[in-house]
Parts: C-alpha cells; structure tokens; sequence
C-alpha cells in the first residue's frame, strides 16, 4: 500500500481459506479490515473477526453476493465513508461448478463467470473511483493456475480467471497514471474448503504434479498478497505472479 499511514483493506470472501489468510496478512495494528463473505451461516466470518481483533485491527464483515452490483457499491461506500478512505482491494471471492464443457449447462457457466469475473470488475471499478482520487491504492485479482493453462471440467472456471488476467492487465495500464496499481496471483492447488470437493484420486495426481513436492497453504498465497499490497511493490503493475510451488512457470 502507498501509505505508512493507518491502512484501510477491503477483502472479498474473506471469512475462510485463502481469503482469511489475507485478511490476517494484510493485518497491522490500527488497520482496518473490511471483508465479505457468502457463506450460509457466520461461523467463519465470526472466526475470522475474532483473529483480526486479536491482531489489534478495526474489522468489519457482511454477507453479501460480490455479483451484486447494487450491493458492493453500498458496502464500498460505507467502508469509504466510515473510514475516509481506500488503500487496498483484494479480489478474492470465487467458486467453482465444474462439469465437462460438453455437459456444462449455461446457468452452470453464468454463474461461474458471474461471481469470479463480473463480481471482481464490479469491485475493481468501485474502488478504481476511489483510489484515483486519493492518486494511490493497490488492488490484487486472486486468478488460478487454471486461467493460465486450462484445466479438464473447468471451462468455465478457467474462462472466467483467465478473463481475470486481462482485465488486470487493462487495469492497470488505465490506472497506472493514477498511482493505482493492480496485481494478479495466479495460485496452483491450495488446501482449502475449495479443494476439498476433488477427487481424492485426482487431488492425489495434482499434488504429485507440484515440482517443490507439497499442496500450497492459504498462507503461501496471503504473504505474495501482501507483499503486492506493500510499499515494497511500488513500481510493480500489470503483473501475474504464480503462486503455485512451480506448477506453472
Ligand atoms: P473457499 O471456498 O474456501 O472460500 C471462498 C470465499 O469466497 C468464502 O469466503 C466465500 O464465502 C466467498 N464467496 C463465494 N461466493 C461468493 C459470492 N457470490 N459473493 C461473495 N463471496 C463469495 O475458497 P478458496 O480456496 O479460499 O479460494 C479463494 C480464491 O482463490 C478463489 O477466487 C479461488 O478461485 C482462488 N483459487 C483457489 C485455489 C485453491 O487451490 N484453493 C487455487 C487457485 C485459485
């Protein structure tokens, strides 16, 4: 982030996995850490408020659809006027509903694409207001191994995280002039609620796959995050970097 001052962070689908570990690394005491979630209940969101508390952070959460328009924009602006301003976006909140593409239906494809691409543009085009006046703030984009390589039964995963790529990549040359940079992280296979749902035949020939020999943890992803968010990466925009123990390189 472009302040040494109090840092404001907006995390979507922050309440578990990879999106609690960033809410955690992003965490310094006096920040503030708004997030989202869409979990049926608020057991994990609550876990989540109860570490950032912990680490000395003003945190705040709400459930809401990131592929509600209507909705981001009211929980931006809260977070904006509460807080006066914006320093760091993370576009975490994803899903997956794979199928194979011959028997994928297009609600199945929508609604991928929806919630990973067009939520993440909203959120992006929100703060992008935002952190242009200020002339500062750094927004990251959580894409996947997937979106670069393809993957079997994901075509509308890896359509939507590759989507993700290139609207990082136009992002950032639009904002650039601003101060605003815009990252993406490209992780592999992460042990999350996420990868729960592979097949444990399948997660076994992913993992045996990965060169440095182990699945990655949502903690291996946060740190790379918050370095993107730092003052550390300051002149570093349009970038994609792999977060996937050399799946990808
Ligand atoms: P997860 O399922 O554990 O967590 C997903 C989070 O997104 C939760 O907080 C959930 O409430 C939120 N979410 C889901 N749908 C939402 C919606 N419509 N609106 C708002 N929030 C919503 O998943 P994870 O593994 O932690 O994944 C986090 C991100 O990392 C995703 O974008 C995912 O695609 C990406 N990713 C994960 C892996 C992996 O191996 N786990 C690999 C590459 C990329």
């Amino acid at each position: 982030m472009d302040t040494e001052e109090r840092r404001v962070s907006l995390v979507t689908g922050g309440s578990r996995g990879i999106g609690r570990a960033i809410c955690l690394a992003l965490a310094r005491p006096g920040d503030v850490i708004a997030f989202n979630h869409f979990d049926p209940d608020e057991s994990e969101a609550e876990k989540t408020l109860a570490l950032l508390e912990e680490a000395g952070v003003t945190a705040q959460a709400k459930k809401f659809d990131v592929a509600d328009p209507a909705q981001v924009q009211e929980y931006l602006g809260q977070v904006v006027a509460e807080h006066g301003r914006l320093d760091a976006l993370v576009n975490n909140a994803g899903i997956t509903m794979d199928g194979l593409l011959v028997r994928m239906s297009l609600e199945q494809f929508e609604r991928v694409l929806r919630v990973n691409l067009v939520g993440a543009f909203v959120c992006l085009q929100a703060a992008a207001k935002i952190m242009m006046k200020q002339r500062s703030g750094s927004i990251v984009n959580v894409s996947s191994v997937a979106g670069v390589v393809g993957n079997p039964g994901q075509a509308n995963y890896s359509a939507a995280k590759g989507g993700l790529i290139a609207l990082t990549k136009t992002a950032a040359k639009e904002l650039a002039g601003r101060s605003v940079r815009v990252n993406a992280v490209a992780p592999g296979f992460i042990e999350t609620e996420m990868t729960k749902t592979i097949p444990e035949k399948l997660a076994e020939a992913m993992k045996a796959s990965i060169p440095m020999g182990r699945a990655g943890q949502p903690e291996d992803v946060a740190d790379v995050i918050a370095f993107l968010c730092s003052d550390a990466a300051r002149y570093l925009t349009g970038q994609v970097l792999h977060v996937s123990g050399g799946m990808y390189m």
